[in-house]
């Protein structure tokens, strides 16, 4: 699984360091694909429920699941969320990433850092003893600190010989439900996607692309991680 989730957070850094005004969107995929053949890896998302591209591409108030395209080009001031995926000897890999197109507002900048910064302050308490929601409210009370809207239709997961597996690491913390005790071994996508105004979603008439439903923007971030006797390992880092 590190191997795998090093190749996804590779392959992220190349997309980051691609992000400028008057690329197309479609040039991402390319990239993320041609990538895969090198490393000899398989996309994970590339069918996954009929979804049919390698990455999942959102721009401004799309949340998540976007589709890249030949005909959208990225314009000074937008956000573009990357959200990518690997299969190596069986295993999975998952993360994605927020980046802004040249120079960007204030807001878009500060949505970014805090979403960013609210995926390490789950991270931190996906140790061994704690409780699953513990996670979820390390997010969600630093995110709400802010004043920004936490996306509740889309949770993060356990990953392992599967891309999504039990259990579902939600965002916030559901009323009257408690959260599984995190043990060693256990590795978790956790993945908060936050907005500038609320957290109702819609999903277009692709049936994919999910945005926000007042169109504010939103950002994601997500690390697949390994709880540990020694903490929390982080596996989608590049080296
Ligand atoms: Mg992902
Ligand atoms: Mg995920």
């Amino acid at each position: 699984m590190r191997e795998a989730n090093r190749i996804v957070s590779r392959i992220l850094d190349e997309l980051g360091e691609n992000v400028r005004p008057g690329v197309p969107t479609m040039l991402f995929e390319e990239i993320s694909r041609a990538r895969c053949e090198e490393y000899g890896v398989r996309p994970a998302f590339l069918g996954y429920q009929g979804f049919p591209f390698a990455l999942c591409c959102s721009v401004n108030e799309e949340i998540v699941h976007g589709f890249p395209s030949k005909d959208r080009i990225l314009a000074e001031g937008d956000i573009v969320s990357f959200d990518f995926g690997v299969v190596y000897h069986g295993f999975y890999g998952d993360s994605a990433r927020t980046f802004g197109v040249g120079k960007v507002s204030q807001e878009a900048e500060k949505l970014m850092a805090v979403t960013r910064e609210s995926l390490y302050k789950g991270i931190e308490q996906a140790v061994p003893g704690n409780n699953l929601y513990d996670v979820s409210a390390a997010v969600q009370s630093y995110v709400e600190e802010f004043g920004f809207g936490i996306v509740r239709r889309f949770v993060g997961h356990g990953i392992g010989a599967h891309l999504h597996e039990k259990p579902e690491i939600p965002n916030f913390v559901p009323k009257g439900m408690s959260g599984v005790p995190l043990k060693a071994g256990m590795v978790l996508a956790i993945e908060p996607m936050v907005t500038v105004g609320g957290h109702e979603v819609e999903v277009l008439e692709d049936q994919w692309t999910a945005v926000t439903k007042d169109r504010s923007l939103s950002a994601h971030f997500e690390h697949t991680v390994a709880v540990t006797s020694d903490g929390p390992k982080i596996l989608s880092l590049s080296e």
